[in-house]
């Protein structure tokens, strides 16, 4: 287990002849973003050398990324291939590669690129900033600026943008803004990126949303808001989880509330919990205590038990920890 420094990176990177990259399961933006930026960047600067071989891992692209170059070019299926480097991005632990587990174990080298606080050094090698706002973010950095080309920096800003929530959660920074500034000097469309793959709903997901607002509730004196969708409701809308982006956003903005919890029941008696917070609650500690992670201000976890027990477990860490902040008696 390393670290590595970010000036080193790339020239360690070029060693291998044969790379592969991969993301984690049910890819997001910043997992396509990144994962799609390094390929293309990668294919771009290696161009010519036919000795050299870079494949990208990933599941199934949501169809709102499917417009990000190279989108077309990803494995999906589960290989033992070996390769010189595993290219690990935006994954935080084992668990959550996605199609490449057996890559992992039978590739040379392992390195991991990420920023989830939460990131167990799984890989062989990390570069880890927790203080950045996405991997995409962390792999501009490493990148040699005059060799983005547009179709790299499309899927980077991609990734920013999904991460950062639109350059509004706290992870945003003066950095991210720069960042965003310099790729948008490469040409890409962002008014078009944000709409279409962030704002813009389907009216299936519009109605989810809205009944996820409906049937929510505030407890621990309108400090937190918890809502939850069942089995029967997401098969009566004909719902995927990826139906329920953005509900989360919504929740954490209510007025007064310092998180939100959105539990989606997955199989009876198994409940994914997402979880956002404004600052005071550090909702990492409390996904990494059931098993799952993330960040402070956002993070993740899958539960068992009845609804109830699952609510009812999450609000005694989130209780405690907001009598830590003097903000409930
Ligand atoms: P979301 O609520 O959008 O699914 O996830 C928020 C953040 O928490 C993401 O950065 C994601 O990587 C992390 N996360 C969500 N669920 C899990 C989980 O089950 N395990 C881990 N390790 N991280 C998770
Ligand atoms: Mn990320």
């Amino acid at each position: 287990m390393t670290e590595i420094r970010m000036e080193d990176i790339l020239q360690e990177i070029l060693k291998a002849s044969s790379i592969a990259i991969a993301g984690h399961v049910r890819p997001d933006g910043d997992c396509v973003g990144s994962c799609l930026a390094l390929y293309n960047y990668l294919t771009t600067i290696c161009e010519g050398e036919d000795f050299r071989v870079i494949d990208l891992y990933l599941e199934d692209i949501p169809e709102k990324f499917k417009f990000l170059p190279g989108s077309d070019r990803s494995l999906k299926e589960p290989s033992n291939r070996s390769y010189d480097l595993l290219i690990v991005l935006d994954c935080a632990s084992m668990d959550r590669i996605g199609v490449a587990p057996s890559v992992m174990e039978q590739s040379l080298q392992t390195l991991c690129i990420d920023h989830h606080v939460s990131n167990t050094h799984f890989a062989r090698a990390t570069l880890l900033d927790p203080g950045a706002s996405s991997t995409c973010e962390i792999l501009f950095e490493m990148m040699d600026y005059d060799r983005i080309d547009r179709n790299t920096a499309e899927c980077l800003y991609l990734g920013i943008v999904h991460d950062t929530g639109v350059f509004r959660h706290s992870c945003t920074t003066q950095r991210t803004l720069e960042i965003a500034g310099a790729l948008v000097e490469k040409g890409v469309p962002f008014s078009r990126i944000i709409d279409e793959t962030f704002y813009q709903k389907t009216y299936l997901q519009n109605q989810i949303l809205g009944r996820c607002l409906l049937e929510s509730i505030m407890v621990l004196d309108g400090r937190v808001i918890v809502s939850s969708i069942s089995r029967k409701i997401q098969e009566f809308y004909g719902a995927c989880p990826a139906d329920l982006d953005g509900v989360i956003d919504q929740l954490r903005v209510t007025k007064g509330v310092e998180a939100a919890i959105l539990i989606r029941e997955e199989e009876s008696q198994t409940y994914k919990v997402s979880m956002r917070s404004n600052g005071m609650i550090n909702v990492s500690k409390i996904a990494v205590y059931f098993g799952g992670g993330g960040h402070v201000q956002a993070a993740g976890c899958t539960m068992e038990g009845s609804l109830h027990d699952v609510i009812n477990n999450l609000l005694l860490h989130m209780e405690s920890q907001l009598q830590a902040a003097g903000q409930v008696s």
